[in-house]
């Protein structure tokens, strides 16, 4: 937050009920968190309505009107509070799921242990949350452990006991539309001052009950720009092998929210940087640690490029950025076993599998988007083919457009592999007439021996590409 964002902060120590509730509700909380509240008033705050989504305002409304207390939270005001503008928008309400549906139309209830509230206006959805109890109070009897998280059956609670199962003090801060202030329970806004994420409670604790929250505090420091508390960078080389018993479903979906919303490359330093790497994508970090320059340069450029596609609005697939997460564990798998003088297609198509196997071990990719990425890996050796059947036939691949991307961050391989992409950018734009010519008719040796006559030959014309790309690359 710049500073001036919340000028000052008016300090209302209204304290929970007692502080007997507040220990027995949160043991563990209750010796770092502050059960505070701290109003913010309007005027000494930055968060505009104009800058919240109308479908979440029209939430908030209405559940006000009904007599409820509704709150916008999360990430949304965190980012509201920032000078940003959130995509998503999460409600919390003392609102019980079944008592939200009665008052939306365009209301369904989801989720099996806890039920969530989704009000969907056209192509957004708000999502409404009940106060969640911390449960500690009813003993450990109904937890259970749902995708790496200890959860509890449905336990409504008070607002300060959402506030407290909240994962980091910058998350844990509500907006109030009835009056525009916002209510601060665990010190978020000084957090956010100090641009730092703090675990709210015991960060031991804390990710143990949820080891995802190790990856969010190495995504959102990377968002925001902000620092992760060393306590709560401490626990990462103990605690990252749990994160082994997450469903790789909800690795896959935070892998996207790293990698593909804007901020990939810093993710990925992030997660480096923390050691968290090779919790989570393991063949990656084995490769990055063999030294290999070049494979970081193309993880590096690709993160880039895919950050750039999305700050400019473009589409990205996820299918390009996990072939060049693996890339370097594919080809050196395939270079083995052709070396060994197994044939070299069969050694390309059982790395890949190999790879792609084990990965979805750990974060679940679609199988869509795994054919993808092996045909982006199968293609590489075809560029390398300069003969006439075999270069149109590469230039009407489906997935030419993405493996040519995909070549192009190869460049660091070698020289030979920078000509090379060179050579396929300038023979997609010669004629048809012009590039056939300049191709023998067989495989005359390395593709560079003949990239020559094609750069020499007749100037090569511009014009339209002779065929529309195919499929999304994320990286151009
Ligand atoms: P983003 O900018 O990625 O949306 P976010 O903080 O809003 O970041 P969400 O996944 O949208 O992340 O979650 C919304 C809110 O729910 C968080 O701000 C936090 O208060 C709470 N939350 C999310 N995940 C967890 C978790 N694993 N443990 C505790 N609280 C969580
Ligand atoms: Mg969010």
């Amino acid at each position: 937050m710049e500073p001036g964002h919340v000028r000052s902060i008016r300090t209302c120590h209204r304290k929970l009920d007692t502080r007997k509730d507040f220990d027995r509700l949160n043991p563990k909380a209750r010796n770092d968190a502050k059960p505070v509240l701290r109003i913010i008033p309007r005027e000494q705050h930055t968060i505009s309505r104009k800058n919240i989504s109308k479908a979440a305002l029209r939430v908030l409304y209405r559940l006000n009107e009904a007599g409820y207390n509704a709150y916008l939270v999360g990430g949304a005001v965190r980012d509201l509070l920032l000078g940003g503008h959130p995509k998503d928008f999460d409600v919390a309400t003392n609102a019980t799921p079944d008592e939200v549906k009665k008052l939306f139309r365009n209301c369904r209830l989801i989720g099996r242990r806890f039920r969530l509230a989704h009000v969907v206006y056209g192509d957004e959805i708000i999502e409404v949350a009940t106060f969640r109890g911390t449960g500690e109070e009813e003993g450990d009897g109904d937890r259970h452990v749902v995708d790496g998280r200890i959860v509890r059956d449905n336990v409504w609670g008070t607002i300060e006991e959402d506030a407290l199962r909240r994962d980091f003090r910058v998350n844990a801060m509500y907006y109030d539309v009835s009056d525009f202030s916002v209510r601060d329970y665990v010190g978020g806004v000084q957090d956010l001052h100090d641009r730092v994420l703090r675990l709210i409670g015991d960060p031991v604790t804390r990710y143990r009950e949820d080891p995802v929250r190790m990856l969010r505090a190495a995504r959102l420091a990377a968002k925001l720009d902000f620092r992760i508390d060393p306590a709560g960078v401490a626990p990462f080389a103990e605690l990252g092998p749990l994160l082994s018993g997450v469903a790789p479903a909800r690795l896959f979906d935070e892998s996207l929210k790293m990698f593909l919303t804007g901020h990939g490359l810093k993710s990925f330093r992030m997660l480096e940087q923390c050691g968290l790497l090779k919790f989570i994508f393991p063949a990656t970090a084995r490769a990055l640690k063999r030294g290999d320059k070049a494979l970081r340069s193309l993880i590096e450029r690709g993160l880039e490029n895919t950050d750039a596609r999305v700050s400019e609005g473009k589409s990205v697939t996820p299918a390009f950025l996990f072939a060049v997460l693996l890339w370097g564990e594919v080809r050196d798998l395939a270079h083995t076993w052709t070396t060994q003088g197994k044939d070299a297609n069969e050694s390309w198509a059982r790395a890949a599998t190999h790879v792609v196997a084990e990965q979805c071990q750990r974060v679940a990719i679609p199988r869509r988007f795994t054919i993808t990425m092996e045909e982006i890996w199968s293609l590489q050796p075809r560029f390398e083919q300069i003969q006439r059947k075999k270069v149109f036939r590469l230039l009407t691949h489906p997935r030419f457009r993405a493996a040519f991307d995909f070549l192009l961050l190869r460049a660091a391989e070698s020289p030979a592999m920078g000509e090379l992409g060179q050579w396929w950018e300038h023979a997609q734009q010669l004629p048809h007439e012009t590039l056939a010519a300049a191709l023998p008719l067989h495989h005359a040796g390395t593709a560079i021996d003949v990239a020559e006559p094609v750069r020499s030959g007749t100037a090569p014309r511009k014009r339209k590409r002779r065929r529309k790309p195919a499929g999304k690359s994320g990286a151009t």
